[in-house]
């Protein structure tokens, strides 16, 4: 339930003019959804660059400036996978 924030009314849902005093309200459902990416920096970014390092290497790059919540995730888990690549690969090296 969202209230005018000039005269305190109720607003109903999707509602852009206060009805009581004719103040705009817009900012309630303001949000940046509108590139269908949240910044909330998921687990699921760090997974994806874990898998593939390239990928989150990628987005790390892009999002740097959008995004620095799923650029630091996507990272993260571009520099785990990574380096875990690495060290299987050294592994698999010295069992030969
Ligand atoms: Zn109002």
């Amino acid at each position: 339930m969202a209230f005018c924030k000039k005269c305190g009314s109720e607003l109903e849902e999707g509602q852009q003019v206060c009805g009581n005093c004719g103040t705009s309200v817009s900012s309630t459902s303001v949000q940046s959804t509108s590139s269908g990416v949240n910044d909330n920096g998921g687990f699921g970014w760090g997974l994806l660059g874990f898998c593939f390092p390239i990928v989150g290497l990628i987005l790390y790059l892009v999002w740097r400036q959008d995004k620095p919540n799923n650029a630091k995730a996507a990272g993260i888990g571009a520099i785990i996978g990574f380096v875990l690549g690495l060290l299987s690969s050294f592994s698999q090296l010295g069992a030969m």
